[in-house]
C-alpha cells in the first residue's frame, strides 16, 4: 500500500478513538488548546511531503525545542557541552531533580528539563534571551525553510508566570556552577524556544538535516555526519523521558516530543515525520501522536533496527 494511504488511514483511525489522554494544564495557556486535534506530516528523502489532519495547524513545539537548541549548543561548544550535560537516559520525569543532588547538578541528559536548561545557558553566551532567542527562531526558519515560524508570546508568558519547578531546577543548577548566567535570563530564552510554535509541515521539514546524516536539503550542511548520528541516538535512548524504552520498543524511530502534544521523528535515508495530538499520557507524551507514530512504523516497516 502507498503512503499516502497508509498517512490517510493512521489519520481517519486516530479520529475514531475515544480515549486521547490529557491536555498539559501546569502551563496555564497550553490548557486552552482543543483535545480534538490531530495532524501529521512525512517529508521523505526524495523530498515528497504526505500530510493528513490538522497538518498545518501550528502549536506549541515545548521541548521539541531542545533538540534544535542542542545542535545549536554544540556547534558553540562543540564536545565540551558534555562536561556539563550527560547522555544516558534518566528513568525519571521530564522536570525531575532529584539527580541533580547526586550527580552534582549535572543533569542526565540535554532532553530532560534540567539539560535544557544548561544547554539554554550555553546558548546565552554572554548575551541578553531576544540575541539567543533571535538566533534559534532563525535557526528553525532556515531548517524548515520557512520565515513565518513564531514565538507565542501568550504561551511563553503563561510558563514565566508558573515555571517554578524549572526556576528551582536553573537555581539549583546555578548553586553548583552548571548554569552560569543570571537565571532568569537563562529562563527567559528557555521559555521562549519551548513557546515557538509550529505546524507538523513545519516541524517535519525542520528535521530534514537528521534524517539526511546532517546536511540541509538546500545541499548546506547543518552538522557533521557523526554529530547527526548522535543527535538520533539521543532522542532515541532519551527523547521521551522514562517512556524512552516503550518508545524504542513499539515504534523503533528517534523521537523527541514536547507537552504541546507534537513528536517529531526520524527515520535516518528515510523520512522525517511529526505528529501533533495535544492529549498526552502519564509520562507527558502524546497518547495519539505514539499511538499513530506506531501504527505508522507498523505499517511501512521502518526501524532503526532492521534494513532499510
Ligand atoms: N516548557 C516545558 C517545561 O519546561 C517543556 C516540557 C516538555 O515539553 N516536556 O516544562
Amino acid at each position: 500500500m502507498d503512503l499516502v494511504t497508509i498517512i490517510a488511514e493512521i489519520a481517519a483511525h486516530m479520529g475514531t478513538r475515544d480515549h486521547r489522554g490529557r491536555v498539559a494544564n501546569y502551563i496555564p495557556e497550553l490548557a486552552k488548546v482543543d483535545p480534538a486535534r490531530f495532524g501529521i506530516a512525512v517529508v521523505t528523502v526524495d523530498g515528497r511531503m504526505i500530510t493528513a489532519g490538522d497538518a498545518d495547524e501550528p502549536f506549541s513545539i515545548q521541548s521539541i525545542s531542545k533538540v534544535f537548541a542542542l545542535t545549536l549548543a554544540l556547534g558553540k561548544v562543540g564536545d565540551q557541552l558534555w562536561d556539563r550535560v550527560g547522555r544516558e537516559p534518566s528513568g525519571n520525569a521530564f522536570n525531575s531533580i532529584t539527580q541533580l543532588e547526586h550527580e552534582q547538578g549535572i543533569p542526565r541528559n540535554p532532553f530532560i528539563n534540567a539539560g535544557a536548561i544548561v544547554v539554554a545557558d550555553v546558548n546565552l553566551g554572554g548575551h541578553q534571551p531576544r540575541v539567543a532567542i533571535g538566533e534559534m527562531l532563525r535557526f528553525v526558519r532556515y531548517l524548515a525553510g520557512d520565515d513565518a515560524i513564531a514565538i507565542n508570546e501568550a504561551v511563553a508568558a503563561s510558563e514565566t508566570a508558573t515555571g517554578h519547578r524549572n526556576m528551582a531546577l536553573a537555581h539549583y543548577m546555578r548553586a553548583f556552577g552548571n548554569v552560569r548566567h543570571p537565571v532568569d535570563l537563562v529562563l527567559g530564552s528557555y521559555f521562549h524556544q519551548c513557546a515557538i510554535e509550529m505546524s507538523c509541515r513545519q516541524l517535519a521539514l525542520a528535521g530534514r538535516y537528521l534524517m539526511l546524516d546532517g546536511r540541509h536539503p538546500d545541499g548546506g550542511r547543518v552538522v557533521s555526519p557523526r554529530r547527526a548520528r548522535r543527535i538520533n541516538a539521543l532522542m532515541l535512548t532519551c527523547g521521551h523521558y522514562d517512556a524512552s524504552g516503550d518508545f524504542a520498543f513499539r515504534v523503533g524511530i528517534p523521537g523527541k516530543s514536547g507537552v504541546g502534544g507534537g513528536i517529531l521523528a526520524i527515520v535516518p535515508g528515510v523520512a522525517a515525520v511529526a505528529v501533533w495530538s495535544p492529549g498526552l499520557n502519564d509520562n507527558g507524551n502524546s497518547y495519539l501522536g505514539t499511538l499513530a507514530l506506531e501504527e505508522l512504523a507498523r505499517r511501512t516497516g521502518w526501524s532503526v533496527f532492521s534494513p532499510p
